[in-house]
């Protein structure tokens, strides 16, 4: 779908996330022809520099993180072309004048600003943006994660940029909802009648959520350690995805139409028993740090590691369990969601021929895709015993090379701000939903003063979180 000319401003447009994710993205747009002939990027940060010195941030930005393929010299010349540098101080009043300077006063240019910035900046932007007029008519505002701490901090931040913005012009980024298979579990949902009709509790035995990632906390270890796994990814995207598994069918694709059908699955989630939560640390492998090293925090409570199980109390999904689990330094970088459904009520062909269960897998990472589990007659003349083989409906080689290069999150995120197109976005009472059911679980241990389970790096996570479905008995499913 193509877009209107833009002004793009992005603020922090020095950072890890601008040079990693967002320009990388955009130039890919630019390969794509999706970047109309008269749109600018300008990117604002406090940094002295002009526009040839950020274009040349830009260049080794996009040969460092940049995908190879569809990459030459001449594209990339082109592209830096559109880009502009102001510098800005967020918290001061230099700058802002040149910046208005550099957009254009035009109703026909879409004006967009990216809040690329730490979280405590972004009411200081909002402010600077309607002070130095540069707020009127229809802009939008994209605002990255983490959206607030806990429910008070989330709700005074929405509070700041409603002073300045109408919701439908703000734009809170959860990269997992670019991703493309997250759209597509919608499409598979949605646009076909094998499933739909079974998916609830009569056919549904239980949903698995896994975000497993194999590096540490690393260099964000001081940010970290005030967050944990449960705000910095169970809040936010591993919600996300339950919405979208869970939630009714919305009466058209569209943003508040689908914002609403999330909402509800929220609004709909029980408290969750402290003995169904399962929380974990990673310790040294004796080459990689430990957490607590990581952290730089000898005595840190905070969990690196986290399993949960919790239900949705409504006519769909009563009694149906979800299995929630997320973690770093583990033995997999792999996210998945299962839905496995519950056995055929009876077995014409014995115990013998063995018992086997449906599961519709949806791989976010790696290799997007989904595999259907089904259950077949084992080939060969050695009588009728079943086994499962996958129907798998890998994107990459049902589609060809289109699917393959499949836009990156993040790029088709901002070309949806671009568009005006919200759906994939998260609203601001969607947030504290998710803020009011997480607070009291985070309260809850916190007051307890509970530790985390130790578990070795590289290893599945803390054998709890095993026993933590293994009493239901069920098993985690094998992520690799
Ligand atoms: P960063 O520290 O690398 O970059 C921060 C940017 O903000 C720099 O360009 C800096 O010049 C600018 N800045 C700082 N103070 C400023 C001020 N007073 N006025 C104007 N500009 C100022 O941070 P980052 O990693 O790029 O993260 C940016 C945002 O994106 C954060 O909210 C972060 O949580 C979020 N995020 C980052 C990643 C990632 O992979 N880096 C992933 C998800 C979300």
């Amino acid at each position: 779908i193509p877009v209107d000319p833009f002004d793009l401003v992005i603020f922090g447009g020095t950072g890890d996330l601008a040079r990693r994710k967002i320009l990388p993205g955009l130039f890919r747009r630019f390969c794509a022809g999706q970047i109309p002939e008269n749109s600018r990027i300008i990117a604002a940060a406090r940094s002295e520099m002009d526009d040839d010195g950020y274009r040349d941030l830009a260049r080794e930005a996009i040969e460092e993180f940049g995908r190879k393929k569809g990459r030459d010299k001449k594209a990339v010349k082109a592209f830096l072309k559109h880009l502009y540098y102001v510098p800005v101080d967020a918290k001061g009043e230099g700058g802002w004048k040149q910046l208005k300077e550099r957009l254009r006063d035009d109703d026909d240019v879409v004006r967009a600003f990216y809040f690329s910035v730490g979280p405590s900046l972004f009411s200081d932007l909002a402010e600077g943006l309607q002070v130095n007029g540069l707020s009127h008519r229809d802009v939008r505002i994209v605002v990255e994660k983490p959206f607030g701490h806990d429910l008070e901090s989330a709700r005074e931040l929405n509070e700041e940029l409603a002073k300045h913005f109408h919701e439908d012009q703000i734009y809170r980024i959860d990269h997992y909802l670019g991703k493309e298979t997250v759209q597509n579990l919608m499409a598979v949902r949605f646009g076909n009648m094998l499933f739909e009709p079974l998916w609830n509790a009569q056919y549904v035995d239980h949903i698995q959520i896994t975000v497993s990632e194999t590096v540490g906390v690393g260099g964000r270890g001081s940010y970290y350690d005030n967050a944990g796994a449960m705000r910095d990814m169970v809040q936010n995207h591993l919600m996300q995805l339950l919405c979208l598994i869970a939630m009714e069918p919305p009466a058209r694709f569209e943003a508040d139409a689908v914002r609403d059908e999330k909402l509800k699955v929220i609004r709909a989630l029980d408290p969750v028993d402290p003995d169904q939560i399962v929380r974990g640390q990673y310790t040294s492998d004796g080459q990689m740090p430990s957490y607590r090293e990581d952290a730089e925090n000898p005595t840190s409570k905070t969990e690196s590691y986290i399993a949960l199980k919790c239900y949705i109390s409504n006519w769909r999904w009563a009694n149906t369990p979800f299995y929630l689990r997320t973690g770093k330094r583990l033995n997999a970088q792999a996210s998945e969601i299962a839905v496995v459904f519950k056995d055929a009520p009876h077995s014409i062909f014995g115990i013998d021929a063995g018992r086997h269960r449906n599961v519709l897998s949806i791989r976010l990472q790696p290799n997007e895709g989904m595999t259907l589990g089904v259950t077949i007659k084992e080939p060969g003349p050695g009588g009728m015993r079943l086994v499962d083989v996958p129907l798998d409906m890998s994107f990459a080689e049902a589609l060809g090379p289109e699917a393959e290069e499949a836009a990156d999150a993040y790029e088709r995120l901002i070309m949806d701000v671009i568009r005006g197109n919200q759906t994939l976005f998260m609203r601001g009472d969607e947030v504290e939903a998710a803020w009011a059911w997480t607070d009291p679980l985070i309260e809850g241990w916190e007051r307890r003063g509970d530790s985390p389970k130790p578990y070795d790096a590289g290893s599945g996570g803390p054998d709890d979180a095993a026993f933590l479905i293994n009493r239901d008995g069920r098993r985690w499913r094998r992520i690799q």
